[in-house]
């Protein structure tokens, strides 16, 4: 007998009828003769409808309040989900993150899996339950209180879970047939991938492809779980996200230069004008914006001008951390010496991803001439080994990630079908 973990997003368990849909691939699979571990997000765009509500009643937030309201959306879809479970005459039940034994660290609206101890998943499983779990919620033993995963954290839960239990299959179930090399909401010619590796996963991720957490892929490349992506809508093959270095002997895979292109609109610019080119200067800006726990992205200072002796840095925050970042700045304007602060929340962030780019020549020149050839300006760039990105004007990033796209050589025949959501 198999232990197989699914995970289901939002989109899959919109309302009754998807409900009713995913149960029935559930039952399937049990009858099949496995176990069945289920992970499961808060329905449709449930999350973000409750940060909405929260952000009406007060837009100042209290996160731990705020995780005790989004928790509350998978506690929803698991009920429902269990209760279609045995209607279709299979025993099932649904937990909580804390009944789960998901113990994480206490960063509200972040929290870190940092423990798992699934001894009521494993009492159920041995009375031949079906067991469903709530996605994206842990319980937190140093402060007592319920925490999140951080959005899209359903994914962690998941796999986290099927390193626990030490499962054979780690399914995520979405609205789209696997992984794809581009956003298909974005970019229509995107074609799936059967495979890629958890290095380019992990950098796509990170980059703003949202079909999977980061941390889940962290998580999965540290405990060799093989993850399959696919779709909830049919049973085709999706992508396996794999680390080559597991592969049984003999099974190299062919890797191909690019695995993908990625979109990020979840970041803003920051300019401090006018610094002293002095040694040091850089170091105190970036130990004050440190200090507010922003996750600096790009660094781009421009050559000082000869006059004044002055230049300008310019690095990007997520949007979240943009606001902190400012007013830390500006209280330190008197010592930093600076003349003023620029914020632009207008940029769009695209990055090119493939392990091979690390022996391949003129990738980036190529990138850059499709940007040239499509008429976009770039902003910053920055490297790495598998990945250059490149900052734009928010409203030309996704054709950009189009002409990126085709000058790669990555358009698929047809266009990519998006099954459900609303890209939300
Ligand atoms: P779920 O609710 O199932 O977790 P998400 O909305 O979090 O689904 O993730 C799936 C979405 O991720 C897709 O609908 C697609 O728009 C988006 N996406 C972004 N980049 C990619 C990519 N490279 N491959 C596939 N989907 C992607
Ligand atoms: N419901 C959460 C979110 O929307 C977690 C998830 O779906 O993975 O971010
Ligand atoms: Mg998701």
């Amino acid at each position: 007998m198999s232990l197989i973990v699914q995970k289901y997003g939002g989109s899959s368990v919109a309302d009754a009828e998807s409900i009713k849909r995913v149960a029935k691939r559930i039952v399937e699979t049990r009858k099949a003769g496995n176990d069945v571990v289920v992970a499961v997000s808060a329905m449709g765009d449930t999350t973000d409808e409750l940060m909405d509500l929260a952000d009406e009643v007060t837009p100042i937030q209290a996160p731990r309040e705020l995780d005790m309201l989004l928790s509350s959306g998978e506690r929803i879809s698991m009920a429902l989900l269990a209760m279609a479970i045995k209607a279709l005459g299979h025993d099932a039940r649904s937990f909580t993150g804390s009944q789960a034994g998901m113990i994480t660290d206490s960063t509200h609206g972040a929290a870190r899996i940092v423990d798992v101890t699934p001894v009521r998943l494993r009492e159920a499983l041995d009375e031949g339950a079906v067991v469903i779990v709530a996605g994206f919620q842990g319980f937190s033993r140093e402060s007592r209180d319920i925490t999140t995963l951080g959005r899209g954290g359903s994914d962690t839960t998941a796999v986290a879970l099927a390193a626990a239990l030490d499962a054979d299959v780690c399914e995520i179930y979405t609205d789209v047939d696997g992984v794809f090399t581009s956003d298909p909401r974005v970019v229509k010619r995107a074609h799936k991938l059967d495979r890629i590796t958890s290095e380019e996963m992990l950098e796509l991720a990170g980059s703003g492809a949202k079909v999977l957490h980061i941390r889940a892929v962290e998580y999965a490349r540290r405990h060799g779980v093989t993850l399959h992506v696919r779709s909830s809508f049919n049973n085709s093959e999706g992508t396996i996200v794999y680390d080559p270095e597991r592969l049984p002997e003999g099974e190299a895979v062919e890797e191909s230069v690019i695995a993908g292109v990625a979109v990020d609109l979840s970041q803003v610019k920051i300019t401090v004008v006018g610094v002293p080119d002095v040694p040091g200067a850089a170091a105190k800006i970036f130990k004050i914006v440190a200090g507010t726990n922003a996750n600096v992205d790009m660094i781009v200072q421009n050559v000082s001008a000869a006059a004044t002796g002055r230049t300008d840095i310019s690095f990007t925050v997520p949007k979240s951390d943009g606001e902190k970042a400012v007013q830390a700045l500006s209280a330190a304007q008197e010592t930093l010496g600076f003349q003023s602060l620029q914020y632009d929340d207008q940029i769009g962030k695209l990055s090119l991803v493939g392990a091979a780019m690390r022996s391949a020549a003129g990738i980036s020149a190529r990138l850059f001439e499709a940007l040239y050839e499509a008429g976009i300006n770039i902003e910053m760039i920055s490297t790495s080994e598998i990945r250059i990105s490149v900052v734009t004007r928010a409203d030309s990033v996704n054709a950009a990630a189009r002409a990126v796209h085709t000058a790669f050589d990555l358009d698929g025949d047809d266009d990519a079908v998006v099954y459900a959501g609303t890209g939300r």
